[in-house]
């Protein structure tokens, strides 16, 4: 007999027939002799929508009540779900994260878990109820509720899994686990055994959103190994865990994109020490999260400083740099938001060379070009055109050998 926790995402509890199956799936775990911790997600689209609201509202909504709305959404499925389970006679007991004992710091709307009491979860465990975990949210020292950023409810279930000391964690979803890229965007990408935290963490950080990318680094922080699997059958899905010396052999395990970046570009910035880190610390202030950086000595005398970030950060940086140049003596902001990110990502790359030639190749001969480059140890990451994002997409998954054989 084991304990595991699962998660179910939003579309698998999308609406009432998909939280009936859910209910059947736990009843088979517990036939199997399991106990469970169940954590669920909002309806599929239910954040979106309540963001619209707040925002149709108040452009700016204050983040504490942002929280306070955005709960609402996993309070239902909790309910839901509960009630879904004592309708097929299996005892059950819904918590909202608070109730859950889930202590976060005090950043509304990306707070980070501080500690979790699981004591009265284990309580119900021992009486034999299934305990149903509202994903995404917690409570801060002052009794307010938080919530874990877009994609928390991942989060909930391996620091939940870590809490209670699970013996296995699984995550459900809509596809069969973590595949080679995006399997709705390419559609020859293949499902992967298993994955390194590391691995997962930058396909998540570069924008593949199976699984949150806080919620990986937690796990592996604290060596939590976890399956991400479908929902709507029952295939074994994806092993998410510490690095072993045979992943090395691949190259490239998988390829992400985000379609959501901007660039930021400035130019004629004066040549002195400290101009860059004036102007980092001013965006740190405007809480603009940096990406890729280029700097370079302009033709024209001056610096020219690019960067990359997320399309909504790109609005504050063109807000606060005027400012920031005027003090430091000049300098042009110009922002673009019809940016993409592809990355390719494999802990191989720490032992094979070529692969950024392989890529600017692959790109180069689809015309596609490289607006800016990052790399990491096992990471190479390029800024191209919005426009032309799936075909870079697509063009790395075939030249690195991912594609599925027809
Ligand atoms: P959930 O609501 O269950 O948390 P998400 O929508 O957050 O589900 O994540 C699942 C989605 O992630 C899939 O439907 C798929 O389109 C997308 N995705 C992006 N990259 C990948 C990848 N490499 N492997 C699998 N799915 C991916
Ligand atoms: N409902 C939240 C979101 O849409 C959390 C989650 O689904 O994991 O971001
Ligand atoms: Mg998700």
């Amino acid at each position: 007999m084991a304990l595991i926790v699962q998660k179910y995402g939003g579309t698998s509890v999308g609406d009432v027939d998909r939280i009936k199956n859910v209910a059947q799936r736990i009843l088979k775990t517990r036939s199997e002799g399991h106990s469970l911790v169940v954590v669920v997600s909002a309806r599929s689209g239910v954040t979106n929508e309540l963001i619209a609201r707040a925002k149709a509202i108040n452009p700016n909504p204050d983040t504490r009540e942002m929280d306070m709305l955005l709960a609402v959404g996993e309070q239902e499925t909790i309910a839901l779900t509960a009630m879904a389970l004592h309708a097929i006679n299996i005892p059950a007991v819904s918590y909202t994260g608070a109730q859950a004992g889930i202590f976060t710091d005090q950043v509304f709307t990306k707070a980070k878990i501080k500690q979790i009491n699981p004591k009265p979860i284990l309580k119900d465990l021992k009486e034999g109820k299934v305990v149903i975990v509202a994903g995404f949210q917690g409570i801060n020292d002052e009794g307010q509720i938080t919530t874990l950023g877009r994609g928390g409810s991942d989060l909930t279930a391996i620091a939940l899994a870590a809490a209670v000391k699970a013996d296995k964690c699984e995550i459900y979803t809509d596809v069969d686990g973590v595949y080679t890229a995006d399997p709705r965007i390419v559609k020859t990408a293949q499902k992967l055994n298993e994955i390194s935290y590391d691995e997962m963490l930058e396909l998540a950080s570069q924008g593949s959103k199976v699984m949150q990318s806080r919620s990986v680094e937690f796990a592996k922080k604290y060596g939590v190994v976890f399956e991400v699997r479908s929902s709507f059958n029952f295939n074994p899905g994806t092993i998410v865990k510490e690095e072993v010396a045979y992943m090395e052999k691949v190259v490239v395990r998988g390829v992400a994109v985000d379609k959501d970046q901007a660039k930021v570009v400035i130019s004629g910035l004066p040549d002195k020490p400290l101009a860059a880190a004036t102007i980092f610390n001013a965006l740190a202030d405007a809480a603009v999260n940096v990406d890729m950086i280029v700097q370079n000595v302009a033709h024209t005398g001056g610096v020219d400083l690019t960067f990359t970030c997320q399309r909504d950060d790109a609005q504050n940086a063109v807000r606060v740099l005027p400012a920031v140049l005027k003090k430091l003596g000049g300098g042009e902001v110009a922002s673009f938001d019809n940016i993409a990110k592809l990355s390719v990502v494999g802990v191989g790359m720490r032992t094979h060379s070529g692969v950024a030639a392989t890529l600017f190749t692959a790109l180069g001969d689809k015309g596609i070009n490289i607006q800016l480059i990052g790399t990491s140890e096992i990471k190479i990451t390029v800024a191209v055109d919005r426009a032309s994002a799936d075909e870079a997409y697509r063009a790395a998954h075939t030249v690195f050998g991912l594609d599925k054989k027809s």
